[in-house]
């Protein structure tokens, strides 16, 4: 997917690893838009950082809010 870097000195690569998180954060950006509609979709909503493991955002519904990644579960 990206090109390899080029070993011809620093310029190069440094505008290689720029590019590439460019497009990380691209992705990033198009993946929160794509979990915040599901969330809408499900009735649900992204809350904060989980508290516990720091490894997803807590998932608020309907008076619970959870974490996916640990299960963390609290009601709010
Ligand atoms: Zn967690």
């Amino acid at each position: 997917m990206f090109p390899q870097a080029r070993r011809d000195g620093g310029r190069a690569s440094n505008e290689n690893l720029r590019n590439r998180v460019d497009e990380l954060e691209r992705t990033q950006r198009r993946l929160e838009h794509t979990v915040r509609g599901l969330a809408r979709e499900m009735e649900a909503s992204v809350g904060c950082l989980c508290p516990r493991c720091d490894e997803a955002y807590m998932i608020q519904t309907d008076g619970v809010m959870y974490c996916p990644a640990c299960r963390n579960r609290t009601s709010i």
